[in-house]
């Protein structure tokens, strides 16, 4: 028997990693299946090149719980190791790893967090000893047994073993026995190894079955149940078959197999298949999102070689695709480190800003090939487009091209087309075109006609991110303005050369705009007297189209400020329209009052901001005028 000392310096370290990798622990099984994966494949490998002569039989790897003697064990039938190779590739290379960690632990302090895949040797954050019965593919070799016991000393002896591989036995520490628990072990290879390409087998399931009919009898047998070895993972994920080969039903059925609890399905799917300046597959999947609500980020699982790392990647990849589903695999993405460096790496940014790249290609793509089919779904993809432009600079100039207007009627353009149909008639006097929208036809009903009588064109701003992405808009496009309906009159909104002529003299005005200051809340509106055409309305109340993206904003961040508690409209009253002359000229004070007070009842009943005791005045001087 030999015995030694592994390569590590402090005397019992066990502890110290132990703790500080408290919350990962469950990692263990996904470092020791990935082990047994790997030899797996080695060996497939060398039977392939003709560089290793063996029958490759059965590789399913094995998970065995045994509650009883208080070992989990995890079999391969891979390349196995002689001797010699536990030698190097455990006392010295593994435990080298174990080292590294410690010099990081000392250097980064408890900052360390995320993942440290320690290999092998993180099976001693829940064992307090450790077994590897192991026996190599080639010829005429012996079988090996090593043991440690999480102290640096280790003993290894030869030992009998029928088939070729590993057996890696774990004596489960007492601290943590919970994982000696089949269900528990279950459901961690279901989240760690669900997509291995070698099948992992872990206890039995129940299946129901028909037997077959009784040659004899009539009688339709019963269904009975049987126990069936129960088979984690799916080997071949779609994301690693040829996308030319994959129909449409089978990526909707994939996502389901991702997410069982979401019952929508996907609007459609991006695939990627990078393998140059880096390797990178994956499947992202556009949800449907109704509102600011559903948005769920945290749904694209990172995998690395098909093991899964984490799905936290916030600042791994680009923000917008947080609100993708789906799945990423890339061995390019270093792993055995933690968060804040996989963040700051910049192998990841790369590879972060290619998937934003290929999924703006993809868009473009789409929208060329299709336009009809791009329009039909614009509505539902417009807030990852909208959410992509505003947080990623990069994003917004790949998708100038394919970024749709919709108007209120309904119809579609590029941010060219739009450019050009509005040009001419909605260009200002100081040569700004300006962009005019609705986010609510019904209520904006009044502003709407106005400028449609002008020949204007309105687009639909709908959308929760609209306010961020118009703000975006307006610092791309040139020589352009964006003003919502009911920001001002439209005259006003679009100012032409010719001022339109006053029917009232500068005096009148003033006398006008003193009646409706004696009856309005000055601090919540502002009274002014514009010389709108005899046929527009006689007032109306418009409200400060910059005041009113702020409170937008403060109000989708959630934060309650200044903005919000402004309730600020402007009060335009028409100094051309018959009844502004009728208000002046009435001698009847009451009168004059209270036919002023009608039409700012009018124009806040118009805007839904006549409530309460107000209300019901309204309606009681209403039926007295009739
Ligand atoms: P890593 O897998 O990152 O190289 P590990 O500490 O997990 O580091 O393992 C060290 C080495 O031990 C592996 O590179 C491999 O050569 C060997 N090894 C570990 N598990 C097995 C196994 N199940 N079968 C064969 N060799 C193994």
């Amino acid at each position: 028997m030999q015995k030694g000392q592994i390569n590590v310096q402090t005397e019992n370290i066990f502890p110290v990693i132990k703790k500080f990798l408290y919350s990962e622990h469950d990692i263990f099984i996904r470092e020791l299946i990935s082990n047994a994966v790997d030899a797996t494949q080695k060996l497939k490998t060398l039977v392939q090149i003709g560089k290793a002569d063996c029958e490759l039989g059965d590789l399913t790897i094995h998970v065995k719980v045994d509650k009883d003697a208080k070992t989990i064990t995890v079999s391969d039938r891979g390349i196995g190791m002689t001797a010699d190779e536990v030698d190097r590739y455990i006392n010295q290379i593994a435990f080298s790893g174990a080292e590294e960690f410690l010099e990081k632990f000392k250097s980064e302090g408890a900052n360390i967090i995320g993942h440290f895949g320690l290999g092998f040797y993180s099976a001693f954050m829940v064992a307090e000893r450790v077994d590897i019965i192991t026996k190599s593919y080639l010829p005429d070799t012996k079988a090996v047994k090593w043991s440690c016991t999480g102290s640096p000393d280790y003993e290894m002896e030869e030992t009998e073993k029928a088939e070729r591989g590993t057996d890696i036995v774990l004596h489960i520490a007492e601290d943590s026995m919970e994982f000696c628990d089949e269900p528990r072990i279950v459901s961690l290879l279901r989240k760690y190894c669900r997509f291995l390409p070698v099948e992992i087998q872990c206890g039995e399931e129940s299946k129901w079955e028909k037997p077959e009919k009784a040659a004899d009898s009539d009688e339709e047998p019963k269904e009975v149940e049987v126990k069936v070895p129960r088979i984690i993972n799916n080997t071949n994920p779609l994301w690693k078959q040829n996308p030319s080969e994959i129909t449409q039903e089978q990526y909707v059925e994939f996502y389901r197999e991702l997410y069982p609890m979401t019952f929508d399905e996907p609007l459609f799917q991006i695939h990627l298949n990078v393998d140059y300046p880096f390797n990178l597959t994956g499947i992202l999947y556009f949800p449907k999102v109704r509102n600011q609500m559903e948005i769920q980020k945290n749904k694209v699982q990172l995998y690395c070689n098909q093991v899964f790392i984490t799905d936290q990647l916030e600042g791994v990849i680009p923000e917008f695709m947080m609100l993708l589903h789906g799945v990423i695999d890339s061995p390019d993405i270093p792993l055995n480190v933690s968060r804040s460096y996989l963040q700051s790496d910049a192998n990841v940014k790369k590879i972060s800003s290619h998937i934003t790249k290929k999924v703006a290609d993809k868009l473009e793509e789409m929208f060329k090939n299709n336009r009809e089919d791009f329009e039909k779904k614009w509505d539902d993809i417009k807030v990852f487009i909208e959410y992509g432009c505003v947080t990623d600079e990069k994003f917004f100039e790949r998708a100038k091209s394919f970024i749709l207007f919709k108007n209120i009627e309904g119809k579609y353009f590029t941010m060219d087309e739009y450019r050009t149909h509005i040009e001419t008639l909605q260009k200002d006097k100081n040569d700004i075109t300006v962009y005019l929208y609705a986010h609510d036809t019904a209520t904006q009903h009044v502003y709407i006609q106005a400028a449609k009588e002008r020949g204007y064109d309105i687009l639909l701003m709908d959308g929760f991110l609209d306010t961020h992405f118009i703000n975006l808009l307006e610092q791309k496009l040139e020589k352009s303005r964006f003003a919502r309906v009911d920001a001002d009159t439209i005259d006003r909104l679009i100012e032409k050369d010719e001022p339109a002529p006053a029917k009232l003299s500068d005096e009148e005005q003033k006398t006008l705009k003193d009646v409706f200051e004696n009856i309005v809340d000055k601090d919540k509106f502002m009274v002014q007297i514009a010389n709108l055409s005899e046929t527009d309305l006689p007032i109306m109340i418009t409200q400060n189209e910059f005041m009113r993206r702020f409170q937008d904003m403060e109000k989708l961040s959630g934060q309650k400020g200044f903005y919000g508690n402004m309730e600020h409209y402007n009060l335009v009253v028409n100094g051309n329209h018959p009844l502004a002359s009728r208000i002046l000229e009435e001698t009847d004070e009451a009168k004059k009052t209270s036919l002023t007070q009608q039409l700012v009842d009018l124009a806040l009943l118009s805007q839904n901001i006549l409530k309460g005791e107000k209300l019901s005045e309204f309606i009681k001087r209403s039926v007295e005028l009739l």
